[in-house]
């Protein structure tokens, strides 16, 4: 959140309006749109992605996944620190009383300010991507009298998998060339105020198959080795990121990676020897593994017609608060799933048949759309659905990761969705995110 944004208690929740079926259990009455996010699951997600991880290790979760501070502190409370990278999920992990000496605060871009307000916070590992942010990082933490330690993003590019470094990657904001590392060691290592003490590299996003993923970790513990020697000073920590897949939007399962453990623990311990001691630590990050299972997106029919042939459904949710991200790729593209709350596809319609208002008799495929007084809104052009009416309650699974906070919830300002935190069904919260438009000096 930033200092426009802020939550809003709504400890009333209304009810369900026309709700002739009885809802699964596990969805809670609330209004709608709504994003519920069942705490039970981010510690079931939690302890899988341990279980495939090499111990000893350290998990980040990355806020930029779901910042909901109940969230984040479920996750804070298993056991990973933050990784945050804005003064708004900066915020975000304080508000989910996160210790600052939990948070590592990255990113390809900061601002004098930023840097000062999270020195100010208390935080003092930072992740750099450049010379200059060497530079940058050392003079704000001289300007707070403080000693931070940093980690050096590397990009390592292409080619660089297996023994040594052959530099023919892609142009990127995130990171030094290792090349560039490799060269001139003396420009990364920090000043009087701000120490490297790590690598943090970043390879891979959202891999759903063992053998590409632990290929990911291989090229970046091999990048790693050789940093490591050639940079010469002693490294507390290698962040060798994420990478681990979810399903986003639609039914699934979490990925497993039964054989990753024992893979990564045996090339670390040619790579990294002392690993096993923390001597360095090795760290991996995770947002949409932790977190993408845990959230719903629970919708209501506003409308239902035939245009020129086909059916028409209209929701009372959208591009503006699920997947808005989805037309700049950065998520992946959106194909969502939508069902009935307790996730069956195929069960047929309970409700919108006691109506003679009742669009729909045929369960056709139908194009989804949403409320925006815009064509881009629509999820779907051709899906299948049961036969629905006006007031019936949808739901879109597996939501927890990119779905709100990925979202353009300005456009169109229809107001932010609730967001419901649960824990296996009870209602633990339910509250919103308004905007409010502050002087711009103050
Ligand atoms: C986005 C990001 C993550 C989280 O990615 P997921 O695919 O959600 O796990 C982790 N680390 C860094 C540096 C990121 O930018």
């Amino acid at each position: 959140m930033t200092d426009t944004a802020s939550r809003t208690d709504s400890t009333t929740v209304a009810p369900v309006p026309r709700q002739s079926a009885a809802p699964a259990p596990s969805v809670p009455p609330v209004a709608t749109p709504a994003y519920v996010y069942d705490m039970a699951t981010v510690r079931s997600a939690h302890a899988r992605l341990r279980s495939w991880l090499p111990e000893p290790s350290e998990l980040y979760y990355s806020l930029k996944a779901n910042p909901h501070p109940d969230v984040v502190s479920a996750l804070y409370d298993l056991g990973c620190r933050a990784e945050v990278s804005s003064p708004g999920e900066l915020a975000a992990a304080l508000e989910a009383r996160v210790p600052a000496h939990d948070i590592l605060y990255t990113g390809p871009g900061k601002r004098d300010e930023d840097l000062d307000e999270a020195l100010k916070a208390g935080v003092r590992e930072f992740a750099v991507d450049s010379e200059h942010g060497v530079g940058q990082l050392d003079r704000a933490a001289a300007r707070h009298d403080a000693h931070v330690t940093y980690l050096l993003r590397v990009n390592p590019g292409g080619g660089s998998r297996g023994a040594g470094l052959r530099m023919t990657g892609d142009p990127s904001a995130f990171g030094a060339d290792a090349e560039d590392i490799a060269a001139h060691p003396e420009r990364y290592t920090g000043g009087e105020n701000a120490r490297i003490a790590g690598l943090h590299l970043y390879l891979a996003t959202n891999i759903a198959d063992e053998q590409a993923l632990g290929d990911s970790f291989s090229e970046a513990i091999a990048v790693a080795r050789t940093l490591r020697e050639a940079l010469g000073v002693p490294l507390r920590t290698i962040d060798l990121g994420g990478g681990f897949g979810a399903p986003y939007a639609r039914a699934g399962e979490l990925p497993a990676y039964p054989g990753l453990a024992e893979r990564l623990a045996g090339e670390l311990d040619e790579a990294l020897p002392g690993w096993r001691r923390n001597e360095p630590t090795v760290a991996f990050e995770s947002g949409r593994y932790l977190t993408a299972t845990c959230g719903q997106l629970l919708t209501r029919v506003l409308d239902v017609k035939n245009s020129h042939g086909q059916r028409v459904v209209v929701l009372d949710a959208g591009i503006n608060h699920l997947g808005g991200m989805a037309g700049l790729r950065r998520v992946p593209p959106l194909h969502p799933d939508v069902v009935r709350p307790d996730g069956n596809p195929a069960e047929p319609a309970g409700t919108g048949t006691d109506g003679p208002d009742d669009a729909a008799e045929a369960p056709g495929p139908a194009m989804i759309c949403g409320p925006l007084c815009t064509p881009l809104d629509t999820w779907a052009r051709s899906h299948p659905l049961p036969a629905v009416a006006p007031g019936d309650l949808l739901a879109v699974p597996n939501t927890g990761a990119y779905g709100l906070h990925a979202s353009l919830v300005l456009f169109l300002g229809h107001p932010a969705p609730l967001e419901v935190v649960t824990d296996g069904g009870r209602v633990l919260r339910s509250d919103r995110l308004t905007f409010v438009r502050r002087d711009g000096a103050a």
